[in-house]
């Protein structure tokens, strides 16, 4: 890329981490992109996964936490998911990448001669790649500012391809781009005293590519002090101004109010040169968060799922959405939620009696793939419907629905996913047959129906009271669909289909009348990835009404 050809005026802002991951790079990225909203400025926010795998949809959830699935059926990171509840808006398919993915394009592009008989080469084809899938983001969104999450830490190998890819950029723009950095400052048990010196290596490592940061985060599990904030600001050459205290808060919502509290987005405003509104417009999100902290009486939602136990921790990183959406719904309504972590496999065993989950106001069925602890879930679908259990399923969750019902209640004996046992007799789950060529082939990776797609929902039903409308459009993840020969008898046996997408010919949800049960419904697509703080998701909604009745009655 030539320097000409830079597009001047649009500003970048990079996140970079320093000292460790986790340290909550991506909500702070997040509550960036809030407060620059917040000043009425269009935003867009990046991700860059420096990983080689070409998009998240073929890693492991314990490992890597939960695939967030964009409308355009992108699977990427789950800070995606934060980005979208914090802007409270849908993200592109360009507002996020991999190296595998920037990789691959150059590959393709080079088998294609488009690269006239030249070495095509990291620097700068690779690099020329980042920035124009870059600054196609920026357009394509058509924000003002694009904040861009630089995944891992500095002095990662893997990322110093995209820190590269941003020096260049402010080298062409200097006044277009900045640089933040999210550090760690440990406080260790034993001094009782905050240590500003691996921060200041991260910053020493980050100069030594050529980059210094305009602004400091400096995470911790205390606020900074004055001396330590004066001892950052010399050693590494950033304001005393520009560095913003981040310690730990209660909920994460509360990070972008915390960061105002340093003035954050006038430091930004003033460094980018943009002077929009005079101060943030806060105030819902404010009133969200407050609903955080003081909900009047509480709704005991069990999750049952399988991708938590990893060694001696539990991890419930794989089902982020799934949390969000259940908070969302219930601060909406005036409550508190109690999350608890019930492993199918349990179940299964009967190492936790399926009786117990009569202790919760609704139970969820998560999304999730293969054979672990299956059938612990649908003894929890059975026992949730014949105990009047408020039920909520997602993807999985309804296909496991449908199982127990035929099971049960239609007595077809066996009836099975193809998923599992691809000889049952009853394959009321099954996948389709363009579906089944590609996991012939073993091309897994584009084996699923992803994205977005328009549902019709029938009048009458429970979705649509919820939704209070008929068109909606929800977001797939999945390889298998309710099989429509079995539709019928299904129905006829009392179970309601209440949503279909009409092209595909396949229904949607799955419910039972009002009339018969609280709230037993399962949907096909993932509701969870709709669901925003200051737009909480019409049937998490109708769920978390439904539980809040059930532990009024207790
Ligand atoms: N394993 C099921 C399928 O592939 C459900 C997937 C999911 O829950 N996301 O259809």
């Amino acid at each position: 890329m030539s320097m000409k050809r830079a597009r001047a005026g649009h500003k970048y802002i990079f996140v970079i981490g320093g000292v460790m991951s986790a340290v909550g790079k991506g909500i702070a990225t997040a509550s960036l992109g809030k407060l620059l909203t917040a000043r009425g400025l269009a935003v867009n926010l990046v991700k860059i996964d420096p990983y080689l795998n070409v998009d998240a949809g073929t890693m492991n959830p314990i490992e890597h936490g939960e695939v967030f699935v964009l409308d355009s059926g992108l699977e990427t990171d789950q800070d995606m998911g934060n980005y979208e509840r914090f802007l409270g808006r849908d993200l592109g398919a360009d507002d996020y990448m991999t190296s595998g993915m920037v990789y691959q394009s150059v590959i393709a592009r080079e088998r294609n001669l488009e690269y006239d008989g030249k070495c095509v080469e990291t620097i700068p084809h690779v690099r020329d790649e980042v920035i124009a899938r870059l600054e196609r983001a920026a357009k394509k969104s058509g924000s003002d500012v694009s904040v861009v999450e630089i995944g891992g830490t500095v002095g990662d190998f893997q990322n110093e391809l995209f820190i590269d890819a941003a020096r260049v950029m402010h080298l062409m723009n200097p006044k277009d781009v900045l640089f933040v950095m999210v550090s760690y400052l440990p406080v260790p048990g034993t001094v009782g005293e905050m240590k500003t010196k691996p921060t200041q290596n991260a910053v020493r490592l980050l100069n030594s590519y050529g980059v210094q940061p305009d602004i400091l985060l400096a995470r911790s599990t205390m606020p900074l002090d004055k001396k330590r904030k004066e001892k950052l600001a010399i050693s590494c050459s950033v304001a005393p101004e520009h560095i913003i205290s981040a310690p730990d808060v209660a909920s994460i919502y509360d990070v972008p109010l915390n960061f105002e509290r340093d003035k954050l987005s006038d430091t930004l405003l003033g460094l980018l040169g943009k002077h929009p509104r005079q101060s943030p417009d806060l105030s819902e999100w404010k009133e969200f968060a407050e609903h955080a902290h003081n909900g009047q009486g509480k709704v005991k939602i069990g999750i049952v799922g399988k991708y938590f136990d990893t060694g001696d921790f539990v991890l419930s990183d794989a089902y982020i959405s799934v949390i969000e959406a259940i908070k969302f719904s219930a601060y909406a309504a005036g409550v508190k939620p109690e999350i608890a972590w019930i492993n199918a496999k349990d179940i299964q065993s009967s190492a936790q009696p399926v009786e117990s989950l009569a202790q919760y106001d609704g139970i969820i069925v998560p999304g999730g793939f293969g054979e672990t602890g299956i059938e612990g879930k649908i003894m929890a679908a059975r026992f949730a419907r014949e105990n009047k259990l408020p039920y909520f399923g997602l993807c999985y969750g309804l296909q496991l629905l449908v199982i127990e019902y035929a099971r049960h209640v239609v007595d077809l004996k066996d009836a099975n996913t193809t998923e599992i046992n691809p000889k049952t007799p009853h394959p009321v789950i099954d996948i389709l047959p363009d579906q089944r060529e590609k996991l012939a082939r073993k091309d897994y990776g584009g084996s699923m129906r992803l994205g977005a797609y328009p549902c019709t929902l029938s009048k009458g039903t429970l979705a649509h009271e919820a939704y209070g409308k008929e068109d909606i459009s929800e977001r797939h993840r999945h390889r298998y669909e309710i099989n429509p020969v079995y539709v019928e008898q299904l129905e006829k046996a009392g179970l309601v289909f209440s949503g279909r997408w009409q092209d595909g010919n396949l229904k949607e949800i799955a419910e039972l009348p009002k009339s018969v049960h609280p709230f037993y419904l399962g949907t096909q697509f993932h509701p969870e990835l709709r669901a925003r703080p200051l737009s909480p998701h019409p049937l998490f909604n109708a769920f978390i009404e439904a539980a809040r009745e059930r532990s009024r009655a207790r």
